[in-house]
């Protein structure tokens, strides 16, 4: 039985976060990873032509403040600035329809109610509460909700919504995301393909059961996402049931992207963005030539790709096919090869994309990022109250956490 300062448990972005910090307060330490890979839903992949595709993340919101574009900046690594589709009204040929203008402004407007009643509420009801009677666009705003909550409005806490901040600038790295993040985990001591099962801290040591044996340490730090949380794949004992229920309260959403090599990529205007449909909740929103690159983006959410993860990988190239081909000709969309797709409901060692927070269940997360008997902390996407569902938001809390574990360490000798 190896004995540590400290373990962590998964190396994600918090995981790599809290292990670079224990590395250079020179503590005793292991990251322990279930995976073959380090990152977890930070995840980069070659495209066709060897560039750098992001299953995961991809955006380095409120990129300013973000210290993954510090760390970016620190490596020598290419920032790119040109803001996203999101944040213009631009479509990838012609000229927008008015349907897409008018449901354009219908998404700002209910963003702006949004936020002002949530900032000014005291309840906490779901988001579905605020769509105005009789908005003809309610299917895209549904729709924009699984891509930015992972789930639809009715199970959107609008009091989290609320505490989310965000600068409005976004960035992002041409070389991945998630190869960036890896990046910074590189030479950290990782034990990988060893899945945590149980962690008993009923004794002065806690032991980390693995499917390669027993490691001890004085204090844990847990980054699992919450759906594993929830399902309690890893048990602990004692039992924590005020995490699994906190987890269960920060549900996974579902977001998954879809590459598409682009036919006649030359003919399209390069970081635009096209909705499937602007009526119905069951779409995807396509991101044109991303960095240029002859590629489409397909965006999937909530329930819709729940369903299309079900039905196999060809039904989420066939939805893109039948809506791109209804905009650009039956021949163009038959051209649409697929590139890249990662199922996140699916994986394994995920259960999902980003933790959104059901209503009237915002401070689940400042519960989940309760230490227990200051030695066994929690970090993850989920765990932060303002950046929650982020890779930024993940770092901090793995900072956080190795603060503590640090002090916890120092208190108590071996
Ligand atoms: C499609 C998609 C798009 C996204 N877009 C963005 C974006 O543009 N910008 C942004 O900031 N964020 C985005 N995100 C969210 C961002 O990727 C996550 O918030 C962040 O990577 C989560 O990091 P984490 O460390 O909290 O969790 P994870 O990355 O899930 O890390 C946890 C680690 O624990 C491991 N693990 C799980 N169970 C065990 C076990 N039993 N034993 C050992 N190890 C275990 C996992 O394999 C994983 O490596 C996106 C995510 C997805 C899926």
């Amino acid at each position: 039985m190896a004995d540590y300062g400290v373990v962590v448990v998964g190396a994600g972005a918090a995981g790599i976060a809290a292990g670079r910090a224990l590395k250079e307060a020179g503590a005793s330490f292991l990251i322990v990873e279930a995976r073959d890979r380090i990152g977890g839903r930070a995840y980069t992949v070659p495209g066709p032509d060897g560039a750098a595709i992001d299953l995961g993340c991809g955006w380095l919101h409120s990129a300013e403040e973000n210290p993954w574009s510090n760390i970016a900046m620190d490596a020598g690594v290419a920032i790119d600035r040109t803001p996203p589709p999101w944040m213009r009204m631009a479509v990838p040929k012609g000229a927008p329809t008015p349907k897409e203008i008018a449901a354009t402004a219908a998404l700002r407007a209910f963003r702006q109610h949004l936020d002002g009643a949530a900032k000014h509420g005291i309840e906490d009801p779901p988001a579905s509460h605020f769509i105005p009677p009789g908005e003809p666009y309610a299917g895209l705003l549904d729709a924009v909700s699984t891509f930015y909550s992972g789930t639809e409005l009715r199970n959107v806490s609008v009091r989290d919504l609320a505490r989310f901040e965000d600068t409005g600038v976004n960035w992002r790295v041409a070389t991945g995301y998630g190869a960036l993040i890896a990046g910074h985990g590189a030479d950290l001591p990782v034990r990988l393909a060893t899945p945590v099962r149980r962690i008993d801290h009923s004794g002065p040591g806690i032991r980390v059961e693995t499917d390669s044996g027993t490691i001890s340490a004085r204090a844990v730090i847990v980054t699992v996402a919450t759906a594993l949380l929830a399902a309690e794949r890893i048990a602990f004992s004692p039992a924590l049931p005020d995490k699994a229920s906190a987890a269960a309260g920060l549900p996974l959403g579902l977001a998954d992207k879809l590459y598409l090599a682009l036919p006649d990529a030359e003919s399209f205007t390069a970081e635009t963005r096209l909705f499937g449909s602007v009526e119905r909740a069951e779409t995807a929103a396509y991101h044109f030539r991303p960095f240029g690159r002859p590629l489409v983006e397909a965006y999937f959410g909530g329930a819709f790709a729940h369903q299309l993860e079900s039905a196999g990988e060809e039904a989420f190239v066939d939805l893109a096919r039948t809506e791109l081909a209804a905009r650009f000709g039956a021949d163009f969309a038959r051209r649409l090869h697929p590139v890249a797709l990662h199922r996140w409901a699916t994986d394994e060692w995920a259960g999902g994309s980003y933790s959104c927070a059901l209503p009237g269940h915002a401070d689940d997360r400042a519960i989940l990022a309760t230490p227990v008997d200051e030695r066994l902390f929690f970090a993850g996407e989920a765990c932060s109250v303002r950046s929650y569902s982020t890779a930024h938001g993940a770092y901090e809390t793995g900072l956080a956490a190795a603060a503590g574990a640090l002090a916890a360490v120092e208190s108590r000798p071996r």
